[in-house]
């Protein structure tokens, strides 16, 4: 094992949490963040009852300062574990606006230092097996879909960019495409955020109501031996978790956040089920369970990013962000 650092996982499940600044324009002066500590603790004050606080631990937490590069630091061990032929998942979790694409993807590709996760590790990746004197050839391809109402989107379908897979399920009907370079990715990946936004009233209000995954595949073959190694990376910002009111919501949106409540309590209950290392995973609960079961449970790794806003007002999604990840860890 070459890459495989990650060894304090409570059953191979990492929970991070991170903090988004407060943004140009917003009061500083209301939060409910009462404090970060180094060694992962976070407290939560209530905003309606003076003294009144909670806290909650994570293996590590992000402050509103951190960067991207240090978020990926503590992201590289896992991402590397797939030349070792590890499965492994990567996710964000939280309301809308409170940094998932951020972290996941970053404001802006123009800027490397405003790369995401998933660039940096696509570009980790190509760089580790492109210099490595070894005898290990690797190939590297990627899949990105998109799943909406409980239907699983191919984004980077060569043929037209609304084909659905209603009745399968596994990425695998998805097509695969090799990439070399980080180059490749980045141009892949423009052409599954436009292929995103089709059929979108507006690109965010879509892309908050669904779950986005990128997947990459790394196949090593040992050309000493003639073994083949094979391990994967999935990559998802998922669909907002805000509760929505049900009295408000109607139609087409009350459909989406009820598909939504869905397959984020699947995910939930996935993960618990694996943090209890209970006999019986429930995988087959929603779609999104479905493609990502081969990189949640068994060898797999996986790693939640609970994402959080500082405000006052997300005092209560806030809390409910965070019992979910207290369920899960
Ligand atoms: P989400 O995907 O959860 O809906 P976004 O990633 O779009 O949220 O973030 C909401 C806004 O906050 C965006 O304008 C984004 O650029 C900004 N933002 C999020 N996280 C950070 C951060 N760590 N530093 C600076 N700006 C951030
Ligand atoms: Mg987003």
């Amino acid at each position: 094992r070459l890459y495989n650092e990650v060894q304090d996982l409570k059953g191979n499940i990492r929970v991070y949490c991170r903090i988004r600044p407060f943004l140009p324009g917003q009061s500083k002066k209301h939060t409910t963040i009462e404090y970060v500590g180094e060694n992962g603790d976070l407290v939560i004050a209530n905003p309606s009852k003076q003294g009144s606080h909670r806290l909650f631990k994570f293996n590590k937490v992000f402050g509103p300062t951190a960067t991207q590069e240090e978020v990926f630091l503590d992201t590289q061990p896992l991402v590397r574990s797939v030349l070792d032929g590890y499965n492994v998942c990567i996710f964000a979790y939280g309301q809308t606006g409170s940094g998932k694409t951020y972290t996941m993807s970053g404001p802006s590709i123009s800027s490397t230092v405003d790369w995401g996760v998933n660039y940096r590790a696509l570009n980790d990746l190509f760089q580790i097996s492109q210099n490595r004197k070894s005898s290990i050839a690797y190939e590297i391809g990627v899949q990105m879909v998109e799943i909406y109402n409980e239907q699983v989107r191919d984004l980077l379908s060569n043929e037209i960019s609304q084909k659905r897979y209603p009745s399968s399920v596994s990425v695998p009907d998805a097509s695969m495409h090799p990439v070399k370079s980080t180059e490749d990715v980045l141009e892949l990946m423009d052409i599954g955020l436009m292929n995103r936004a089709v059929g979108a009233t507006a690109l965010n209000e879509r892309s908050s109501r669904s779950h986005s995954v990128l997947t990459v595949h790394v196949r090593g073959t040992d050309l000493k031996t003639d073994t083949v190694l094979r391990g994967s990376l999935h990559l998802v910002d998922l669909a907002g978790s805000e509760r929505v009111d049900r009295s408000e919501a109607t139609g087409d949106r009350l459909r989406e956040a009820q598909h939504i409540n869905k397959s984020l309590s699947a995910l939930g209950d996935v993960i618990f089920a694996l943090a209890q290392k209970s006999s019986h995973v429930p995988y087959r609960n929603s779609k999104l369970t479905q493609v990502l079961q081969s990189s949640l449970g068994g060898q797999a790794k996986t790693l939640m990013f609970v994402q959080l806003n500082p405000d006052i007002e997300s005092y209560s999604e806030t809390i409910s962000t965070l019992k979910f990840a207290e369920r899960v860890s």
